[in-house]
């Protein structure tokens, strides 16, 4: 068997969800919204399963999605796009990053990655041949330097793979950060893959910088978003892919062979949700960070160090100041005495840098955060 995926453990999601389902835990570990998501889109879904083709539907995408696409991040972004040559439909974003990967690099090349990383990368840059080059992000604010750029470019350097908002930091990367990394990939001639699928979901009046807008950098990155983070609809597993028509033609042959195509049903049901009006959008980041607000604050009070999260599902504990020194046992014992699934941030990290931050999942209904935050009051009553 091959050795990589053999020797992989179970991810910390599905270990996290299955310890909280077994306990009956209040699950802020795996993130994903307990709000059922827009009715109105799901009622298109589900008119066009009823009522719609349900064959295969064209191999880069329905032509009305990718032109949805092109008006949106026009809208939304600035970013000028060619439905026809520079947009792809995948199922999901994981797809559209493991065929990318496949795609652009050949065994040996270098691919820089960002540490904490979401939990997929790693393994399928392996896959992929490519050989991993990190750069080790630290908290409080996981930002870039030109010393740790330096570090991890080379002559060997062909992708660099970049999350942002960042998960599980729940940070978003300043402007001279992106293009800091932007002249590194200039100099390097690399390509930037953007997993950018938390675009939408960021707070305090922010607006999302696409890595494609800046200088050098329309022609050598790969922009990946999510319809599952979009409307909050996780499971749906529609992935775009916005790249300049030359990267496309390559990235579009490792889609054709991994699942050719994604449900035309959903596809009609994300292309109408992408032209939904501005206070949709607007109302979702709100709702959010109202959620965000309550239970920051209410950790704030049991007297948790809270980080600060500006976009993501998430916020973050420094669990250092409770004498803490180990995220995993941590999370262990918060599920099995206290009832609170979390997930440990040091699974993001490669090389353990960091091991004494725990990630929460806020998306939640009210009565489930105060649930959680009663469980974790309850706790410290008995410490
Ligand atoms: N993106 C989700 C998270 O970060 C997890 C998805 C998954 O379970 N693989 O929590």
């Amino acid at each position: 068997m091959n050795p990589i995926f053999s020797s992989l453990q179970t991810s910390v999601f599905e270990v996290m969800s299955r310890l909280a389902r077994e306990t009956g835990a209040v699950n802020l570990g795996q993130g994903f919204p307990d709000d059922p998501g827009p009715e109105d889109v799901r009622r298109k879904a589900a008119d066009a399963v009823i009522n719609g083709w349900n064959q295969y539907p064209p191999m880069m995408g329905l032509p009305e999605l990718r032109q949805a696409t092109a008006a949106h991040f026009r809208r939304w972004q600035g970013l000028e796009l060619d439905p026809d040559s520079e947009i792809m439909v995948t199922s999901g974003a994981t797809e559209a990053i493991a065929g990318a990967l496949m795609a652009l690099i050949a065994p040996g090349d270098e691919v820089v990655l960002f540490e904490p990383m979401y939990d997929a990368y790693v393994p399928l840059v392996l896959r992929a041949g490519g050989v991993p080059k990190f750069v080790t992000l630290t908290p409080p604010a996981f930002g870039l330097s030109e010393a740790a750029l330096a570090q991890a470019f080379s002559a060997k350097t062909r992708v660099v793979l970049f999350n942002n908002p960042l998960n599980p930091t729940a940070t978003i990367f300043s402007d001279s950060d992106l293009d800091l990394l932007a002249a590194f990939c200039v100099k390097h001639d690399a390509v930037a893959l953007c997993d950018e699928v938390w675009e939408h979901v960021v707070f305090d009046g922010r607006r999302h910088v696409p890595m494609m807008s800046r200088p050098g950098m329309r022609g050598r990155t790969v922009k990946i978003s999510s319809a599952g983070k979009i409307f909050s609809l996780t499971g749906w597993k529609v992935g775009l892919v916005m790249a300049a028509p030359s990267l496309m033609k390559v990235l579009s042959k490792a889609h054709q062979y991994i699942t050719f195509t994604t449900p035309p049903n959903l596809q009609a049901a994300v292309a109408y949700g992408l032209g939904k009006d501005d206070a949709y959008f607007e109302g979702m980041r709100a709702d959010f960070q109202r959620s965000r607000d309550r239970f920051a604050g209410g950790l704030r009070d049991l007297g948790y160090s809270v980080l600060p999260s500006v976009g993501t599902y998430f916020l973050n504990v420094d669990i250092a100041p409770l004498g803490e020194s180990d995220d995993v046992a941590f999370c262990q014992r918060l599920v099995m005495e206290s009832g609170v699934a979390a997930i440990p941030v040091s699974a993001f990290y490669a090389q353990g840098a960091v091991k004494t931050v725990v990630r929460f999942c806020f998306a939640k209904h009210d009565a489930t955060l105060d649930a959680a935050l009663e469980r974790l009051a309850a706790r410290k009553r008995a410490a």
